[in-house]
Formats: structure tokens, C-alpha cells, sequence
């Protein structure tokens, strides 16, 4: 298969441009480098079934050749990410995502968008499943992301349906590991990263907040199995292992050995209280489930973390706090 990766260069990008050419198909690989990073994709760029192509999605560009599948990844994704670039990120899931359903018309060819689990917001049902319809505001500072990705998914429903293409909806949970940057703001990179450097942990709120996290090599082969089937969707991908934040903390200073402390700040603006995925749907229709247990996947990022120069990137900003 010929498969159109858009924000390719990033932190889950880039995991899933390797692992598709590493089972055979080619890849063209489009991003504009806005938070993607030419050292995620280096080693792919001498392999003859890879391309790289700068562009911003939500303009004009071109994809000369043959395409299978196209998967838009292609948006600010963490929190900081997106408190920054706000009309970028309305654009990424709106102009972005038309471009991009577009290109798959034209081809034929089957469509994965990369939706999230922040389309069910401050989630008033627990765990949650793919037909509860989410709790939003819309226009709170997080909106400008949950509100893109909704209406990602609406116009993703809205060419299955008028225009017969063949889509699909992943809604992917928080995922973590390797290539991460360590100043996304994130909870894994932004522990791990201050673990390391001996910094206080900054916990946010009482840490009282859950998430579940997945590895990011079980969030692949969720986003691969989507890739290969015709199935609408939408599919939740992620791990249901539900821990809060300060247990988070507490579990990176053990596998880090680190002897930081806890800092507790305010709690930004709409932080989701509880978040956890159910995966019936993706276990019975995709045949997928995580495999990879939280303490091996946090190893992991561990060891690669320690591998980088800590301090690369740019310390970002507190979003809103309440
Ligand atoms: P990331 O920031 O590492 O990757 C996003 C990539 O998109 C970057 O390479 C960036 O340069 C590129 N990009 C952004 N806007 C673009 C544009 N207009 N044109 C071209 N390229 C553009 O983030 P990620 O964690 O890899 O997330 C990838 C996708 O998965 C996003 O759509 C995100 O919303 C979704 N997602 C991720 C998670 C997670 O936990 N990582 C959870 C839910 C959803
Ligand atoms: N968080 C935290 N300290 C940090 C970064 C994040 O306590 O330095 C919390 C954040 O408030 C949220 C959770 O960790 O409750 C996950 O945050 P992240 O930005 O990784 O993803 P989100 O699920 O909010 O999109």
C-alpha cells in the first residue's frame, strides 16, 4: 500500500511511518514541522518506500501518485500545544481534515483520522464507551481542540456518507513514549523529564485527576489494524488501566529513582476529572487490545529519555489555570 501519513514527523507520526514501512508498504510523509521533529523521521529518510514533503495541510498541496490510505494525524495535540496555536489547531481539524478527505476521495482510498478521547470532554459517564456523546465546553481554552476534533469527526461521518468514502475514526487516549518532547507539556514527558533532572514534580490540581495511559507500540497496531479494515468506527484505542496523576508521580520517581518532590500548581481550566477508555469495540471488531503493562512502557520512555539531551526544547507556557 501507498499510505499518505499527515503529521508524520511527530511524536505518533513518526512510530507509525516505521512500522509501516517496516511491513512492506511506502510512505509519504507530510508535516510542517510545527511541533514534529526531523530527528523522528531521520532514519526513515534514506529507506527507498519513504517521502517527506513540508507542507501545512490546511493550504494547498499535492501528492503526485498512486494512494491506498491516508491518515491524518496533522494538529497540535498536547495542551500547551494547543493553548498556543488556536486558530492553527481549528484549522488542522477542520480545512486540514477536508484536504485531507479530499485526497482520499479522489483516490479511493480508505481514511484513518486521528480523532481523541477530549470529544467526550469532562466525561460525566465512567469509563467511557464510543456512543456516549461527551460533556464539552465550547468555549472554554480546550475547546479550540475538542471542538476541531468533533467537527473532524462530523465531516469524516459526513464524506462516508455523501461522498461513499471509505473512513474510519480512532479515538486515541493518552498515549506515551519514546520521541515525546520533553518540553510538550505532557504528564509522561514533563515527569519523566523532571525526574531526570532532579526538578520537582508538578502536579497539577490534588493529582486526584485519573488518566489511562497507553504505550505507544499498542497504539500502532491499533491505528495499522484501522488502516487495514473498512470499519467506520468510531474506535477507542487506548490502555484501561485508570491511575490518577499523583500516583503517576509517585510511580516515575520509583522507576527513576528519583528523590524531586511533589509540586502541586493549579489545575488548568476544564482539566477532565476521569478518563478512561472502554475497548470492547476495538477488542471484538479489530481484534486489538493493549499488551504493553504501564510500569514496562514507562521503563522504556525512561531509558530513551535518558538517552536525550534533557534540556532540548523550549520550556513552555502554563495554559489557563482557574
Ligand atoms: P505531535 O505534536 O507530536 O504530532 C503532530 C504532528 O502534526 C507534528 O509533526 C506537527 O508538526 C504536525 N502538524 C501540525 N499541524 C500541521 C499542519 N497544519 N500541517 C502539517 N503538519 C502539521 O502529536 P502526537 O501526539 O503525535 O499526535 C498526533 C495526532 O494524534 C494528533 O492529531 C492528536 O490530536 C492525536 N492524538 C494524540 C494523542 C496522544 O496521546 N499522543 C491522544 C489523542 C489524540
Ligand atoms: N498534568 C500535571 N502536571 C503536568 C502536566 C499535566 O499534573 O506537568 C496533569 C493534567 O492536569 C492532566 C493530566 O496530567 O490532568 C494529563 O495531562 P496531559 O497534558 O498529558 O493530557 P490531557 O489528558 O490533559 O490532554
Amino acid at each position: 500500500m501507498r499510505v499518505v501519513v499527515s503529521g508524520g514527523s511527530g511524536f505518533l507520526g513518526s512510530h507509525l511511518c516505521e512500522a509501516l514501512l517496516r511491513r512492506g508498504d511506502s510512505v509519504r510523509c507530510l508535516d510542517d514541522f510545527s511541533s514534529g521533529r526531523v530527528s523522528n523521521i531521520a532514519h526513515l529518510l534514506h529507506e527507498p518506500g519513504f517521502e517527506s514533503t513540508t507542507c501545512d495541510v490546511t493550504e494547498r498541496f499535492r501528492v503526485i501518485g498512486d494512494v491506498d490510505a491516508v491518515v491524518h494525524l496533522a494538529s497540535p495535540a498536547s495542551p500547551f500545544d494547543y493553548a498556543r496555536r488556536p486558530l492553527e489547531t481549528l484549522a488542522a481539524g477542520s480545512r486540514g481534515t477536508e484536504n485531507l478527505l479530499r485526497l482520499a476521495a479522489g483516490h479511493r482510498a480508505r481514511f484513518v483520522l486521528a480523532s481523541t478521547s477530549e470529544v467526550y470532554g469532562d466525561p460525566r459517564e465512567h469509563p467511557q464507551d464510543e456512543d456516549y456523546w461527551g460533556h464539552v465546553n465550547p468555549i472554554g481554552p480546550r475547546s479550540v481542540y475538542d471542538e476541531s476534533k468533533r467537527f473532524a469527526e462530523a465531516l469524516t461521518m459526513a464524506y462516508r456518507r455523501s461522498r461513499d468514502v471509505n473512513t474510519g475514526i480512532a479515538r486515541i487516549f493518552n498515549t506515551y513514549g519514546p520521541r515525546m518532547r520533553a518540553h510538550d507539556g505532557r504528564v509522561v514527558s514533563t515527569f519523566v523529564r523532571q525526574a531526570l533532572d532532579g526538578e520537582p514534580l508538578t502536579v497539577f490540581g490534588d493529582g486526584s485527576q485519573t488518566r489511562s495511559l497507553c504505550y505507544v507500540d499498542d497504539l500502532i497496531r491499533g491505528l495499522l489494524a484501522m488502516i487495514d479494515r473498512r470499519l467506520p468506527g468510531p474506535f477507542n484505542l487506548g490502555n484501561s488501566l485508570e491511575r490518577t496523576v499523583r500516583e503517576l508521580a509517585e510511580l516515575v520517581l520509583r522507576l527513576t529513582g528519583s528523590d524531586s518532590e511533589l509540586r502541586f500548581l493549579p489545575l488548568p481550566v476544564d482539566d477532565p476529572a476521569r478518563r478512561r477508555p472502554a475497548i470492547t469495540r476495538a477488542r471484538e471488531e479489530l481484534g486489538w487490545h493493549p499488551r504493553v503493562p504501564l510500569e514496562e512502557g514507562l521503563r522504556r520512555t525512561v531509558t530513551w529519555f535518558s538517552t536525550q539531551p534533557v534540556t532540548s526544547g523550549r520550556p513552555p507556557e502554563r495554559p489557563a489555570v482557574g
